[in-house]
């Protein structure tokens, strides 16, 4: 393990340019569960219901039902930044690495003060009217307060959406993360299964050249085959730690 942190912090050292790919693994120290981990609802729930209620046709048919799930399951606690979120916010200000691509909708790399990131699906700490004539802007406590469970725009009454890629929505910044990632030395993937596309996409194609990567993640990803160092670890905020005190 030892080895492989000084190996890490190597190829961090010689790399003009390394991005970040971050899942919901790298927020399970900070206190939010994944989706496919033991807590997940995955697990709970089952995938086809989750897939089928956090859908946007589903949004648009029931947001009765839509919202009702959706206070239920996915109003994250208020949770502080992880020591991995801090450690990386800490890495961008000195220089060591470029930036984050994140399928996470927590909004904690932003809160740990990182400053180059994409959040390829959205922010649950916000919400949007999607009226094309209005677009207002809505936090969370809107919403938490509202009267009702179908919280509607204080302009022009349209539902509101929470502002986060549901299924059956391309992601946000679709050119800037792939880029983002194509554009890299080393990427370092973190808390991610490598499940979700299009970002599995992204990492899979970049592997392809003859860039480095290195993973960390507890469990199996569907490109540990592909990386340079593999990290099997639940204590990612540890080992980021020890391999900036090394850079
Ligand atoms: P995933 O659930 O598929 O994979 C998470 C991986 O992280 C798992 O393999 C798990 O074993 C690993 N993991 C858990 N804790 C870890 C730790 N401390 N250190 C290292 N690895 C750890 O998650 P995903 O690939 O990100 O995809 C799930 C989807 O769910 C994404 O689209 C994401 O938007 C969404 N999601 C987001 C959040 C969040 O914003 N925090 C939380 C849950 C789900």
């Amino acid at each position: 393990m030892d080895q492989n942190i000084s190996k890490l912090a190597g190829l961090i050292k010689n790399s003009p340019r390394t991005v970040v790919v971050t899942g919901a693994g790298i927020s399970t120290e900070a206190g939010i569960p994944d989706f496919r981990g033991q807590n997940g609802i995955y697990r709970k729930l089952g995938e086809d219901r989750v897939m089928r209620i956090i859908n946007i046709d589903f949004f648009r048919r029931q947001p009765e039902e839509f919202y009702k799930f959706y206070r239920q399951y996915f109003h994250f606690p208020p949770v502080e930044p992880s020591k991995a979120h801090v450690v990386l916010a800490d890495m961008e200000k000195n220089g060591h690495i470029y930036g984050v691509v994140t399928q996470n909708i927590d909004n904690l790399h932003q809160k740990a003060g990182s400053k180059k990131v994409i959040p390829i699906h959205g922010n649950a700490e916000r919400y949007v009217c999607p009226a094309r004539h209005c677009q207002a802007e809505y936090e969370t406590s809107y919403v938490d307060n509202y009267p009702e469970v179908v919280p509607r725009c204080s302009q022009c009454n349209t539902i509101l959406k929470p502002d986060v890629v549901l299924f059956g929505e391309q992601i946000y910044s679709y050119i800037d993360a792939r880029e983002m990632i194509l554009s890299a030395r080393l990427v370092i993937v973190i808390g991610s299964s490598l499940t979700v596309y299009p970002l599995a996409g992204f990492v899979r194609e970049f592997s392809t050249f003859t860039q480095d990567l290195v993973i960390i993640n507890k469990g199996p990803t569907y490109m540990d085959h592909a990386a340079q160092i593999k990290f099997d670890t639940n204590h990612t905020g540890d080992l980021l730690e020890k391999v900036n005190r090394l850079l």
